[in-house]
Formats: structure tokens, sequence, C-alpha cells
């Protein structure tokens, strides 16, 4: 396979993707001494920024399919060089030719089963809302409150359809008038984004406008951060502005107007990990931590990287697709964290970090019977 650098390609594809924001790097190195994989093995952001800024990256380099693109390094880089954007840009390139991390790279099945059924699972569309049977779930009409829009993992993962069950039965608990799109909904389209398919991110983005224009909808419900991302940040690149909240703001708020109520004790030490999609990249810590504050008896401890310093589970940027070895795994360190603050359950919002958190719990020595893994829902439910 012809793999020789399209050099001036690459450069006007950066260009394209960020400006010029690459050539700006003056090599301080900040971005490889936050940069999550460089606990766990070596990889160097500024070395690919160097490469990168010359046209110099080869397009079969698999560092170029490492970035989580967690935010750590945005956030400390003194020229704004804008690593996630020109790192999709790379991704693009290397899409267009077909050249994909390890040669047995899952992302063009993934990208088969998107175009085909709208989820990454290659799951038939006619299946998205069976998660809903026997609970009493509307289908969205004009004039509801809200649209809950719970996304591919919620709707056919086994782990994922137990958080989608909780949150029905805290919207019903609420007195929330909501319906779902069911299997009128495809895949939100952010995660395949980042492995540099933005043809197919449009095609996505474009079903999911036009059905929530035809279906009347103006505010919308997510569980999973990369939902709320795309929705709330990406979406109005079409022009097209729905209000969109994430699952622990609104009940956050739904505990604040008293429309939710928690009366059950759960006595439990809990830590809360803050996904990246949903903190650094906007900016909601506090809401999660005070809905779970509120439940009687429960304990919250911080981890040492907590908030904007939270250490990524190894799920966004399309790496939840991607086979990561043992021992490279940022998630099975993230557990160790979460285990030496004493806590019993390791509390997220985020289907990719559910996902991670319990293949590295299974992986412990005592093979997660110490820790135990949920979404603040699940927790949230139990109190009501
Ligand atoms: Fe370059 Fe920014 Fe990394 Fe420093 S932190 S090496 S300026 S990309």
């Amino acid at each position: 396979m012809e793999t020789a650098t399209p050099q001036k390609e690459i450069i006007d594809a950066i260009k394209a993707s960020g400006g010029d924001a690459f050539k700006s790097c003056y090599q301080c190195g900040m971005c490889d001494t936050v940069c999550p994989w460089n606990r766990v093995s070596k990889f160097s952001m500024r070395k690919l920024v160097r490469e990168a800024t010359f046209g110099l990256t080869e397009i079969d380099n698999e560092d170029i399919w490492r970035c989580t693109t967690c935010g750590k390094c945005p956030q400390v880089c003194p020229r704004d060089v804008q690593q996630i954007k020109s790192g999709v840009a790379l991704r693009r390139i290397a899409t267009e030719y077909d050249v994909f991390a390890g040669g047995a790279s899952p992302i063009p099945g993934v990208a088969a089963s998107l175009k085909a059924e709208g989820n990454p699972f290659g799951e038939a569309r006619s299946k998205r809302a069976d998660w809903a049977k026997d609970l009493n779930v509307k289908r969205f009409a004009e004039g509801m409150e809200i649209l809950y829009s719970p996304g591919c993992y919620l709707a056919y993962d086994p782990r994922g359809k137990k958080i989608a069950k909780a949150t029905v039965e805290i919207l019903q608990a609420a007195g929330v008038d909501f319906g779902i799109l069911g299997t009128d909904e495809s895949c939100c389209g952010e995660s395949i984004r980042k492995t540099g398919d933005e043809t197919l991110f449009r095609n996505l983005a474009r079903s999911n406008i036009a059905q929530l224009i035809g279906n009347g909808v103006k505010k919308i419900l997510v569980s999973s951060p990369h939902c709320y991302h795309s929705f709330k940040n990406e979406y109005p690149e079409f022009m097209v502005h729905f209000e969109v909240v994430h699952i622990t703001e609104y009940v956050h708020q739904l505990i604040n107007e008293g429309r939710l109520k928690l009366t059950k004790e759960v006595a439990r030490n809990v830590t809360y990990h803050d996904p990246c999609y949903l903190g650094r990249h906007n900016g909601i810590f506090e809401q999660p931590r005070e809905a779970l504050k509120s439940v009687p008896g429960l304990k919250l401890n911080e981890m040492a990287e907590s908030k904007k310093n939270s250490f990524c589970c190894g799920g966004g940027g399309g790496r939840i697709w991607m086979e990561t070895p043992k021992g490279e795994r940022f998630s099975d360190l993230r557990l160790e964290q979460a285990a030496q603050t004493g806590a019993e359950v390791l509390v997220t919002s985020c289907p990719y970090c559910i996902t991670n958190f319990e293949d590295s719990r299974l992986g412990r020595p005592d093979g997660g019977a110490s820790i135990e893994v949920k979404d603040m829902t699940e927790i949230i439910r139990e109190a009501i």
C-alpha cells in the first residue's frame, strides 16, 4: 500500500482545520507532561506537532490514532496550538487514504455500521427502542417538556440499558413530560468525527437535525457527554440551535426545584470521575457533585486528579472502539485512584467511562469485588 506522506495535503488540511496553529508551537513540551499516555507508555504530542508543521507526518504512523482528545494539552499549551483540531485533520487524511492504525482497525467496520444502521455496534436500527419496552415511555410529540435522547450505548449495550432504565425512572418520579424518537434517532456522530470521517459525521448530523426539526424538538436531554458536546457545540455549524441539557445538570435542577425528592438513605462511600467531554470540554463539574451530595447518607470523596485535572478513561477520540493493550489502559490507573480514596463506588456520567471502568474493574486482583462502577443516575434512583 502506498503510504508516502502527502506533505502539501497535510499542511493544507491542518490549515483548513485550525489555521496555522501548529506553527505557533515553540516545543516547550508542556503537552507531553500532562498527556495521560506518558503515564502508561511513550507518546509525544510535541513531536507530532513538529513533524506535522513541516508536513512530515507519515499517515501510517500509529501515533496519530493515540490521542483520546481528552483536552488536557490545550489547557496547558502557552501557544494555543489547538492540538485536537489539527490531530483530527491528520486522521482525516489517513481516513481518505484508508490507512488505519495497525492495519486491523475496527474503525472501517464501525463506520459501515453507522452508515447502514445509525449505530456503531452492527445492530439493527429497528431494535434501537427495544430498551424502552415495558417502561411506559412515550414517543416524543411536539409540546412535550423535553426529548430524551439516550444515545447508542444506552440504547443497545446491556450495561448501558440499565442506565437508560434508571434515567427513565428518575424522570417519571419527577413527573417530567418527556418522549423519545426511538428508531428515528441516529448516533450523534461525535466520535466518528474525531476519527477523521467528516463526511459520515455530517450525514449523521443532518439525519438527526431533520428528525429534531420535523418532530418540533426544542429541548434535548442527553446521557452521553459526547452527544452533549456534539448537539451543543457542533450541530450549530449547521445553523441550528437546540437547548441541550445533560442528565447531571437536569437531575440537579429537578432536585433544586423540589420536583425530585431523595428520601432513601444510600450509605456508601463514593468518588466521582469527571468525564473529559462533560468536565474539561464543557465545564460541568459542580452539578453532578451537588446532586450526589443531596443523597441522604452518601459520602463523597475526591480523587487527587479531579475536575479540570481529571484523568481520562481512555475512551474519547474514537479510542472506545480501538483495542488498548493491557498495561496501557488509562482506566486501570483511574480505578486504582478511585480505590485509594476508600470509595466503594466509582460514580461517573458517561457511557464510555462506564464501559472502560467496568472492564478495568473485572481485571483487578480481587475481580472487582471491592469497588463498584455506577452511573450517577443509578445512585440517584436508589435514593428515590
Ligand atoms: Fe508546542 Fe503547545 Fe506542546 Fe508547548 S504545549 S510543545 S507550544 S503544542
